[in-house]
């Protein structure tokens, strides 16, 4: 039996996001999305609209130092549609989590739009079992109360794939 060898080439995706702010859960989509692309951008979205004091740069830095030592992920801050944005950056797919049905719903509408506007495709990752429930609200909340949320937050160690 002879097999049909096909010609390798890069592919980038893009994970665009809030990151509001970067979680474990986060952390684990963009491990798991290092095993099927070569190289990761971390898209931060910039929303100033919804507000005027986003701290969209502290962010994205914040991000960039974690992934520092990891050569396939970079990390840039945008303020345009998410398609444009993809082209901009020679994005082949956009990457996203789903962790419920209330995610699913809503990144299947995405994906529809990018799709239909900007002829770019999107894979989703099913939420790890044990990161399904973290969120950024959740972790806003819990800081805003004071809690400790460093459970929820990545650690440094644990950025690449298969991890
Ligand atoms: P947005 O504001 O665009 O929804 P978020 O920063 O909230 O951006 O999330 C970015 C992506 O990460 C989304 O696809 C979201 O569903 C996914 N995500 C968020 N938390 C988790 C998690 N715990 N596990 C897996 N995916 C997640």
């Amino acid at each position: 039996m002879r097999y049909k060898i096909l010609i390798n080439s890069m592919k980038t995706a893009l994970f665009p996001g809030s990151f509001n702010p970067f979680t474990r859960g986060h952390q684990d989509i963009v491990a798991r999305g290092l095993r099927l692309f070569d190289c990761i951008i971390i898209g931060v979205g910039r929303n100033t609209a919804k507000n005027p004091h986003d701290n969209a740069d502290e962010r994205a830095a914040a991000i960039a130092e974690l992934y520092a030592a990891e050569p396939r992920v970079a990390v840039q801050v945008y303020d345009v549609l998410t398609v444009d944005f993809a082209r901009a950056v020679g994005a082949d797919v956009v990457l996203r989590g789903v962790r419920n049905t209330a995610d699913f719903e809503y990144e299947r509408q995405m994906a529809d739009v990018n799709r239909l506007i900007g002829d770019l495709e999107t894979v989703c990752l099913f939420a790890a079992p044990d990161k399904v429930e973290i969120s950024s609200s959740l972790v806003r909340e819990l800081q805003a109360f004071g809690k400790d949320v460093s459970d929820y937050l990545p650690s440094a160690g644990d950025v690449s794939a298969g991890d």
